[in-house]
């Protein structure tokens, strides 16, 4: 094996694994459930899981409505922009009463 082979190789390895760390670590972070399971699938192939892996994640939060009025609102926005509505911090719509 020539040194631009190793290279290569050391390349993909290093995108491969980097891809799934990645992924885990962003995903774990957001609090995802599926984070391992995303980390799995990344090892299989590369770049598409990555690719569906952001825009999955980066649509996600879109939906969460506002307990108060019902509008859509973003996770981390603290306040509601369209009723004032105060989040608390780890706020889940369904442990509102
Ligand atoms: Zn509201």
């Amino acid at each position: 094996m020539t040194i631009l082979e190793s290279l290569v190789v050391a390349l993909i390895m290093f995108l491969w694994i980097g891809q799934s760390l990645w992924i885990y670590l962003d995903a774990r972070e957001r609090k995802n459930r599926f984070s391992v399971i995303w980390a799995i699938v990344a090892l299989f192939s590369i770049p598409v899981p990555l690719i569906i892996y952001i825009i999955v994640s980066r649509s996600e939060g879109q939906n969460k409505k506002c307990s108060n009025c019902g509008k859509n609102v973003k996770e981390q926005w603290i306040y509601c922009p369209y009723c004032g509505q105060k989040f608390d911090r780890g706020w889940n719509e369904n442990e509102r009463i």
